[in-house]
């Protein structure tokens, strides 16, 4: 038996499908979308449709990029020999932030982890990979989480590329262990940085 009319329930359901959106916040946020203005309901589906019609990934970092390239691809002014590796695209904003890289980004898109099934195949490696073998790039920072998973793609990725030539090295710790990067402060994460350290894998 269907609790609210047809359109009500497609619309929790929908919303219910969001990350860290549990059924009661879906509902919650269904009913305040029902409640709302028209004209505000209706610019929230525009802009998902315009941001979906207009973005998608840069075709040599896996960053975000409405076009071929993402903005920091197209910066000549970055240097294009040290890559900083992020899980997601929202990480480089954090990095962004501190005011203390002004290299190149690779976006994997994920972390290696067993639990939730995703391994290296998953991720943006090979891409990686064929970014190293163009010869550019002197140094890559690894700058996944510092959480298990974050670990565990830095350590694949640094035996990965040891064999490669290119400089390895990982931010250094000191960072809130079982964070993200997003949520450690500008200072520290600059420090992190800084301190980064050559992996011997
Ligand atoms: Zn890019």
């Amino acid at each position: 038996m269907a609790f609210y009319e047809g359109p009500v329930q497609a619309l929790i359901d929908e919303l219910g499908r969001l990350p860290g959106v549990g059924p009661k916040s879906a509902q919650r946020i269904a009913f305040y979308l029902l409640k709302a203005p028209p004209e505000d309901a209706k610019r929230l589906a525009a802009s998902i449709v315009d941001a979906k019609d207009r973005v998608s990934w840069c075709r040599r970092c896996y960053n975000l990029a409405e076009g071929d390239l993402c903005n920091f691809c197209r910066d000549e002014r970055r240097d294009p020999h040290i890559v900083c590796v992020v899980e997601e695209p929202r990480d480089i904003v954090a990095i962004e932030r501190t005011n203390e890289f002004r290299g190149r980004y690779h976006v994997l898109q994920g972390a290696i982890s067993p639990i939730e099934g995703v391994g290296p195949e998953q991720l943006r490696v090979k891409e990686l990979l064929g970014r190293i073998a163009d010869g550019e790039i002197t140094e890559v920072i690894l700058a996944t989480n510092p959480n298990i998973e974050g670990e565990a793609t830095a350590m694949y990725l640094a035996r990965l590329l040891k064999p490669v030539g290119s400089k390895v090295t990982r931010i250094a710790s000191g960072l809130p262990v079982g964070g993200d990067l997003e949520y450690a402060d500008e200072v520290t994460l600059g420090r992190a940085l800084e301190g980064r350290r050559e992996v011997d894998a």
